[in-house]
């Protein structure tokens, strides 16, 4: 990396042909073209970090400027004294000739090291975030306090209480159907929830979000599926349209793994209703010692042929990891797979082959013990040698309790990962997101003007 360390102007003189003309001899030329010295002295210098301009009248005369613009001069120069040099230059008369200096300390400076303020600044794509997990304890307490104080003999624990401070595998999935889906059984606390949830992932500096949630209706407060569905967009368009945001958000449904084909239907049925509305995709989850992927085919390939995007939870644990359970997913033509843990190499291959992108979450697989080890035996480390769109993700925020910002620092710290691998590791999942070409557009976009250093 390149730091500027001195960087000064020589405002030399007022045009003056004569000394041009013996610069100009002085670097071989014969006759004398002040343009073409101009453009020799650029060239000369510019490997070392020099830049040559000249100053210009506008065509009326009040206005000067530097031709060819400061912002053409070598990279390093264009930092933030830029401006402090292009205003100061351009208060000497026109037809002043300048050499811009700089010094590259590349050798004498690191670069700066990854740090958290780093790492939240960072533009990031979540694509594996699972709403109701997401939602995090102090949301739920607050949710918990609403309910408590209206109704002082409501009986479900306080979320601080009640959940445990780590979850592994085999605790986690009650966690929702025990406590979360209990407490969260209305309009307001559903939509209460979505809004923090999206709050906290543009705070943690996420740029592209995609949620994922299984429809649920919640008979005893007359909530359908199609109206749990229905409530989640409308949050994520009023966030998505509000110019304050950055951060732009879509949907994509799950289908749990106890469902029955017909429930699974049910959801394809959903996502295709609401398609137009913001989601984007549909996946496989929930707890993978449960149900039979075969059963779903017909209802994957349903929504495959009609344009929706597949994600599915692939290889987790050993059990869900058998080859004709990874046959059958890789048959429903997955676009992206999330954890990809037990695979073999032939499978691992056959991912690559097809370029399907991969979502990893590392402190969801290490607090979960879904892996051996710990962050430097997961297989973060070998997948991001791979060529498949990668994205860190968070899974499941609002109980592993790590964001986005530090699954990166953490991917930092033990892959020894410094500034601009920790950017291209941010950039990498743009060509797997559901959005569409506009938001994949969006995205490269902000990441051209995202500075690592
Ligand atoms: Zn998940």
């Amino acid at each position: 990396m390149v730091r500027l360390f001195l960087p000064f102007a020589f405002p030399f003189f007022p045009f003056r042909p004569r000394l041009l003309r013996q610069v100009a001899n002085l670097l071989g030329g014969s006759f004398f073209r002040p343009a073409v010295a101009l453009g020799q002295i650029g060239l000369w210098l510019r490997p070392i970090g020099c830049s040559v301009i000249k100053l210009v009248h506008s065509a009326d005369g009040s206005t000067c400027s530097a031709h060819p613009p400061i912002h053409d001069a070598p990279p390093f120069i264009r930092l933030p004294i830029h401006n402090f040099i292009s205003s100061a230059l351009l208060t000497l008369p026109a037809g002043t000739i300048a050499i811009l200096c700089a010094r590259s300390t590349m050798a004498h400076h690191p670069p700066p090291p990854v740090d958290p303020h780093y790492t939240r600044s960072l533009p990031k794509i979540e694509l594996h975030a699972h709403l109701t997990g997401s939602i995090t304890r102090q949301c739920l307490h607050q949710i918990w306090n609403t309910k408590k104080s209206r109704d002082p003999a409501y009986a479900l624990l306080d979320p601080l209480v009640a959940m445990l401070p780590e979850y592994d595998i085999n605790t986690f999935f009650p966690l929702f159907s025990t406590y979360t889906y209990k407490l969260c059984n209305d309009l307001y606390s559903i939509e209460y929830s979505t809004k923090a949830v999206l709050q906290d992932f543009q705070q943690d500096g996420v740029v592209y979000l995609e949620l994922r949630t299984t429809p649920r209706a919640v008979p005893e407060a007359a909530i359908t599926k199609s109206d749990y569905v229905k409530s989640i967009l409308t949050i994520l368009q009023n966030h998505n349209t509000s110019p304050e945001n950055t951060m732009r958000a879509y949907l994509t449904l799950s289908v749990d793994r106890r469902n029955s084909p017909a429930e699974a239907e049910e959801v394809v049925d959903l996502a295709l209703q609401f398609q137009s509305a913001g989601v984007v995709g549909l996946d496989l989850c929930g707890d993978c010692a449960k149900g039979d992927a075969r059963t779903f085919s017909k209802a994957f390939a349903r929504a495959k042929a009609a344009g929706l995007k597949v994600t599915l939870h692939f290889a987790e644990v050993e059990a869900s990891a058998t080859d004709l359970e990874l046959e059958t997913l890789l048959s429903f033509q997955p676009d992206r797979l999330g954890h990809v843990i037990q695979v073999k190499d032939i499978f691992k291959e056959q991912i690559e082959k097809n370029g399907i992108g991969i979502e990893l979450c590392l402190s969801c697989n290490v607090q979960a013990k879904m892996i051996k080890g710990s962050y430097p035996d997961h297989h973060f480390g070998t997948w991001r040698h791979s060529s498949v769109p990668l994205a860190l993700s968070t899974d499941d925020v609002g109980v592993f309790g790590s964001p986005l910002s530090q699954e990166y620092f953490l991917a930092a710290t033990h892959f020894g990962l410094d500034r601009g691998q920790l950017k291209a590791l941010a950039e990498r999942p743009i060509p797997c997101i559901f959005g569409g070409e506009d938001e994949q557009a969006r995205l490269r976009n902000l990441f051209s003007q995202f500075s690592h250093v």
